[in-house]
């Protein structure tokens, strides 16, 4: 399969080149040359599909002949390996619940899936690659867990000192081996530009890459997601609407692309907290990126969501054909924690702030009688505890895989500007 860069000046690329550089040297993203639609045959009869066989069938053509089919089977064993379950909370709503991997985030299965791509494309190097990765605090802590052990293969994970939970700092700082964490003093601002910088450094002579979701092994399997939530479906005669919330806008874009190969979506809504890029570009027509804002959500602070493009392609850059399927709001943290607790107090059922977000987008565009709404609920209410416990009168009850964790011992370098990572990377 070859990719393009949506930049259109750097020539085509392989499915190797495109993971293992990340971005096309252009700097613009990678989107397939060719969507072939799945047969109706096999969305038809989805249920009598294990989750390996559909992940499988969806995969297959982004990949091509690049890693042999055992392999490839091989390669999403390892990434599906928990399960997505879909929590019916009312009549005519769902939560997808993408949390139930190994840290507790959706970005376990993009993480996991890349980097056994990385692996296998770089066996047999004697050069390692080293995958950069700046985070606010979710990605670093899937990051780190989907890498650890793959071989020829080093992570450098960059987060800013005192602004992530201490849940996170650990899944970050105590892995050891392949993963290295280093405490910036700053901002996560800081540390994206720092990540930036080093791109763009021509002394690094060591095959730098990046693990955020522009790199397309860590955004195309979260397509899985949408196959797995339709095979769950108990009754399939309604329209289905997702929900998601939405940072990058990697996990709605795929959802897009799972809908461009067969799956009978009728409506996707783009639910943001108040970092509203996108809800104010499909009102005024214009696209203007900011300066993120901090909020209770903050794993979707993000001013310039950098999938958005791959979104405009797939609907050939045309806003009006894009507003016929797509919707987005934006919310305040006021009126999600309002949300958190009405939805404890009518189902019982406990929304982290993010996806009480996506829940909030299927208030807003308003379900009618034929339609079925599902939002994803992206990360666990222990990866967000602070909030969680303070709007809800809950307990959290700290799941295993975070229990493993807590106690163990933290090891970061600190750095407190570019020139202490390029020292780093150096070494
Ligand atoms: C990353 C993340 C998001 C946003 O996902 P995008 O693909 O960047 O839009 C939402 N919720 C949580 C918990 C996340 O970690």
């Amino acid at each position: 399969m070859n990719y393009y860069s949506l930049h259109h000046k750097s020539p085509k690329s392989t499915f190797k080149n495109a993971v293992v550089q990340g971005l096309a040297k252009d700097r613009g993203i990678y989107f397939p040359d060719t969507i072939t639609p799945l047969s109706k045959d096999f969305i038809e009869n989805i249920s009598e599909y294990s989750n390996h066989e559909i992940a499988y069938e969806v995969i297959k053509q982004f990949v091509g002949d690049e890693i042999p089919a055992e392999k490839l089977k091989k390669i999403i064993k390892e990434t599906v390996s928990f399960d997505f379950p879909l929590v019916k909370i009312d009549d005519n709503i769902a939560s997808l619940e993408l949390f139930h991997g190994p840290t507790m985030a959706f970005k376990d299965v993009g993480a996991k899936f890349m980097s056994q791509c990385l692996e296998y494309f770089n066996q047999g190097n004697t050069d390692e690659i080293t995958v950069l990765v700046a985070t606010s605090g979710d990605t670093g802590g899937a990051v780190a867990n989907g890498f650890l052990g793959a071989k020829g293969v080093n992570v450098v994970i960059l987060y800013p000192s005192g602004k992530v939970s201490d849940i996170q700092e650990k899944q970050l700082t105590t892995l050891g081996q392949n993963i290295t964490a280093l405490e910036v003093d700053g901002v996560f601002d800081d540390c994206q530009e720092m990540v930036k910088t080093a791109f763009l450094d021509e002394e690094i002579t060591k095959t730098l890459t990046s693990a955020n979701s522009i790199n397309v092994a860590r955004w195309l399997p979260q397509m899985f997601y949408f196959f797995f939530a339709y095979k769950e479906l108990q009754s399939k005669n309604k329209e289905l609407v997702f929900s998601v919330p939405s940072g990058n806008f990697g996990n709605i874009c795929a959802g897009i692309m799972a809908q461009k190969l067969g799956l009978p979506i009728k409506h996707f809504i783009a639910s943001t907290n108040i970092n509203d890029t996108v809800p104010t570009y499909l009102v005024e027509g214009i696209y203007k990126p900011k300066p993120s804002k901090a909020t209770i959500s903050n794993a979707m602070d993000v001013g310039n969501p950098s999938n958005f493009i791959r979104i405009q392609e797939l609907f050939n850059n045309d806003l009006e054909t894009l507003k016929d399927a797509f919707s987005s709001y934006s919310f305040t943290d006021d009126e999600t924690r309002a949300t958190m607790k009405d939805i404890y107090r009518n189902t019982g059922y406990v929304a982290e702030p993010h996806g009480a977000v996506g829940y909030l987008g299927l208030k807003k565009y308003g379900l009618k009688e034929n339609e079925f709404g599902i939002f994803l609920e992206t990360a666990h209410p222990v990866k967000f505890l602070d909030v969680v416990e303070d709007v809800l009168p809950v307990k959290v009850e700290i799941p295993e895989q975070i229990k493993k964790i807590i106690n163990n011992k933290k090891v970061a370098f600190k750095a407190s500007n570019y020139q202490d990572l390029k020292d780093f990377l150096m070494k």
